[in-house]
């Protein structure tokens, strides 16, 4: 049993904040923190306080929160990527670097994972990673200031951890992503089970995250780039052969970009 609690804290129209704690002690940190608000209720109602935040990339619904939290909670050390501008960052973080949190109860170890963004980070522990806007359930993030070979290669790199690893991405984005993954592989019986299942969670107000990186491999198109339907179907929208993942990987994500979004 993983003693860490990971409780989403859902902000904006999407996104989720992720607070680690450990039951019983009162220090906690949180992914991510784009808002301060929903931040801030919960370690009121649940009289706790605010030790480190961790930050994946440069953009709004990430960072928006950190200023006033750091108000609030002027100890809380904030990480996040060395290559990209972040503000407000106490300890800038290189690829293999180690994050010890929660009085060493918890020890994360940083993945650069450019291309969503240039700079992108996640961070990983046993059993556990907070991928940002790179890897979604059912999906990945949009190339806005990477590159799209940078976000197949790093799609690949997360693809080796382990398979029972939980994907804390986010954004809750699933059932639309899931859509495009069945134009892809309308016959992927593993996606058409999954969606069945994710619907249902919705339906009753329930997160889709974490999935499972078996899952993700099982149904995501954008872990898939080397399954012969996915390649064929890229292909068949490309207009043309394409070769080796990163190929593949750019022809889905423009496929999906430019007629599904
Ligand atoms: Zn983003
Ligand atoms: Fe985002």
């Amino acid at each position: 049993m993983n003693p860490i609690d990971v409780i989403p804290l859902p902000a904006f129209d999407d996104n989720y904040i992720w607070l680690l704690r450990i039951e019983g002690t009162p220090d906690c940190v949180v992914v991510d923190p784009g808002d301060e608000d929903p931040v801030l209720a919960y370690l009121e109602a649940q009289d706790l306080q605010l030790t480190a935040m961790l930050i994946t990339h440069k953009h709004g619904d990430h960072t928006g929160g950190v200023k006033a939290l750091k108000q609030h909670w002027p100890r809380a050390v904030v990480y996040g990527p060395a290559h990209e501008p972040v503000s407000a960052l106490d300890r800038k973080l290189e690829d293999g670097a180690e994050v010890s949190l929660l009085q060493g109860k918890m020890n994360l170890r940083v993945l650069n994972v450019p291309g969503h963004t240039e700079g992108h980070i996640a961070y990983h522990s046993d059993g556990l990673l907070f991928c940002g806007d790179t890897l979604f359930a059912g999906g990945c993030g949009r190339v806005f200031s990477g590159t799209f070979e940078q976000l197949s290669d790093s799609l690949r790199r997360i693809a080796e951890l382990p398979a029972d690893t939980l994907i804390y991405c986010a954004h809750e984005y699933t059932l639309a992503n899931l859509g495009f993954a069945r134009w892809v592989e309308p016959e992927n019986a593993a996606l058409l089970q999954r969606i069945r299942e994710d619907q249902e969670k919705r339906a009753r107000g329930l997160p889709t995250v974490p999935s499972t990186l078996a899952l993700e491999l099982a149904t995501n198109p954008f872990l898939r780039t080397d399954v012969p339907d996915v390649v064929r179907a890229a292909e068949k929208w490309a207009g043309r052969s394409l070769s080796g993942h990163r190929e593949v990987f750019k022809a889905l994500r423009q496929w999906k970009d430019r007629d599904y979004d």
